[in-house]
């Protein structure tokens, strides 16, 4: 998607340790009309597919996720919510992700009554690195026995092969800027 390739060029900005810094616009500041084009593009490319439903983790996937349900019939969003520990109390779908911003593991949580077996789910998020986070999702899906339509992501740090990955075992990932390289010394970014 063009327009979010110019904000990544004029705006963002390279950190040390492959860290992309886009907080003007994306997991900060928030730009709605650009989060409206980017919910428009997922629309089009999940165009005729069934979706019950919008996965998604806090914080920053959860306002883009819900500018695109507008574009999906106001299907309802769900967030993993971040936990202090696992509460194995029954009631909810848990799983363990790394944080490759963090680089610590962290406990995250989906409650059952709102993920129910048989939906078609859309996994949406902000960025896709090694796709740790994505795992996590996944693998809640999996728990749950719902089915991933697919999973439709901001900025795809292509070099970090967790995209890649997750296309070669079949799913229709769907990343509307993928970053090949960057630079942190010229703030070069190139895009695939
Ligand atoms: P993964 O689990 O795929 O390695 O990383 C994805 C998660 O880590 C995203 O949910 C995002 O929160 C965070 N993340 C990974 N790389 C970056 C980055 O370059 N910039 C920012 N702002 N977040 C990132």
């Amino acid at each position: 998607m063009k327009e979010l390739e110019e904000r990544i060029r004029k705006e963002g900005t390279v950190k040390p340790g492959n860290v992309l810094k886009v907080d003007a616009f994306l997991n900060h500041q928030c730009d709605v009309a650009l989060f409206d084009q980017m919910g428009q593009a997922w629309a089009e490319h999940f165009a005729g597919k069934q979706i019950d439903k919008i996965l998604t983790i806090e914080a920053s996937g959860i306002g883009i996720a819900c500018c695109a349900a507008r574009h999906f019939n106001n299907v309802p969003v769900v967030f993993a919510k971040k936990a202090q520990s696992i509460n194995l109390d029954g009631d909810q779908y848990s799983t363990s992700i790394y944080s490759f911003t963090k680089q610590r593991e962290f406990p995250v949580i989906v409650a059952k009554k709102f993920l129910n077996p048989g939906e078609r789910v859309l996994i949406i998020d902000d960025f896709l690195a090694n796709g740790k986070a994505l795992r996590g999702l996944l693998d809640i899906c999996q728990h749950a026995e719902v089915e991933v339509v697919g999973i439709g992501i901001a900025i795809e740090k292509g070099f970090q092969g967790g995209g890649d990955d997750l296309r070669a075992e079949g799913y229709d990932v769907d990343s509307l800027a993928i970053v090949e390289s960057m630079d942190p010394e010229s703030g070069t970014i190139v895009f695939r």
